[in-house]
C-alpha cells in the first residue's frame, strides 16, 4: 500500500518536473496522423506516458545522430499508443531505445540463438532484442510521419515485438489478459497466417504486406501496424485478428472518427 502511493507520489512529481513543452506535444499532434482520432481524454493520457517513458527510457543516437526531444517525443508517443490501454509496466523490460539516422546494415551468423527479431524487408528499419534495445532508423520513423501509410510503422512494428516477448522469445502470441482464451488466439492467427502463406505459394495477392508471412512474431507486428494505421482495412481481410488485437491492446482505432 505505501509502495503504491510512494509510486503515485513519484509519477506525479516526474510530471511536474519534467512535462513536455505545448509547443513540441502540439506539433507531434499535429503532424503524425497516428494521433489525429484520439480523444482529447486520450491524448491526455498518451502525454503523461509518454513523458514518463521519456524519463524512464534511455535514448541512444549513432552515427553522429543527436536525439533531440522532438525525436525523442516522437518515438515515445508512438511507442505509448499500443500501451494506451494496457499501462507502461508493459515495457519495464525495455530500457535502451538506440536510433540510427537512416537504415542500417547488420551481419549476424544465427539471429535466432540471439534471441533477435530482424526486421529485414526494411533493410532493418527496425530491430527489436529480447531483453535488449530497440533498435530505429529515424530517417523511416520520420517518412511514416504525416499521413498514414498502411501497414506501414516501424516504431510500432518494433516495440510490438518488446510485448510479444514478454513471455519469452517474440512468437506471435503476448501474454493474454484474463478475458481471453489462448486457444482462440492460437486458432485465430494460425488460419490467417497460413491463408496468407498459401497465398503467397500461389502468386497471389495478399491483402497484407507478404512480410507478415514470414513468421508468427511478423505475422502479430505487422496486423499490430496495420491495426493503428489502417484498422478498417485489417477488420476487412481479418475480422477475427483484428478482434484479438482489440482485446489485447484494450482499443478499437476502427471506431475512431477516420479510421
Ligand atoms: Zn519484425
Amino acid at each position: 500500500m505505501a509502495f503504491k502511493w510512494l509510486r503515485h507520489l513519484h509519477t506525479r512529481y516526474i510530471l511536474r518536473r519534467h512535462p513536455i513543452s505545448h509547443e513540441i506535444w502540439h506539433r507531434l499532434m499535429q503532424d503524425n496522423a497516428l494521433f489525429y482520432d484520439l480523444t482529447s481524454v486520450e491524448k491526455a493520457h498518451l502525454r503523461e506516458l509518454t513523458t514518463l517513458f521519456l524519463h524512464q527510457k534511455y535514448f541512444k543516437g549513432t552515427q553522429g545522430l543527436e536525439v533531440t526531444l522532438d525525436i525523442g517525443v516522437a518515438i515515445s508517443a508512438q511507442a505509448c499508443l499500443l500501451v494506451l490501454n494496457l499501462g507502461l509496466d508493459y515495457y519495464d523490460e525495455c530500457v535502451d531505445i538506440i536510433v540510427y539516422p537512416g537504415a542500417f546494415k547488420v551481419v549476424r551468423q544465427a539471429p535466432d540463438e540471439m534471441g533477435l527479431v530482424a526486421h529485414e524487408d526494411r533493410v532493418l528499419a527496425g530491430e527489436s532484442w529480447l531483453q535488449g534495445p530497440v533498435i530505429i532508423s529515424w530517417d523511416v520513423s520520420q517518412a511514416e510521419m504525416g499521413e498514414l501509410i498502411p501497414g506501414h510503422n516501424v516504431v510500432l512494428h518494433e516495440f510490438a515485438h518488446k510485448l510479444d516477448m514478454l513471455n519469452g522469445r517474440a512468437n506471435g502470441m503476448p501474454p493474454l489478459h484474463q478475458n481471453m482464451v489462448r486457444e482462440v488466439w492460437t486458432e485465430v492467427f494460425t488460419e490467417a497466417f497460413e491463408h496468407l502463406q498459401r497465398r503467397l505459394e500461389h502468386q497471389h495477392h495478399t491483402e497484407i504486406s507478404e512480410y507478415a508471412a514470414t513468421s508468427p512474431a511478423e505475422f502479430f507486428a505487422v496486423t499490430t501496424e496495420y491495426f493503428f494505421t489502417a484498422p478498417k482495412k485489417l477488420h476487412r481481410h481479418f475480422p477475427k485478428v483484428f478482434t484479438q488485437l482489440s482485446l489485447f491492446y484494450r482499443q478499437n482505432p476502427a471506431k475512431r472518427k477516420s479510421a
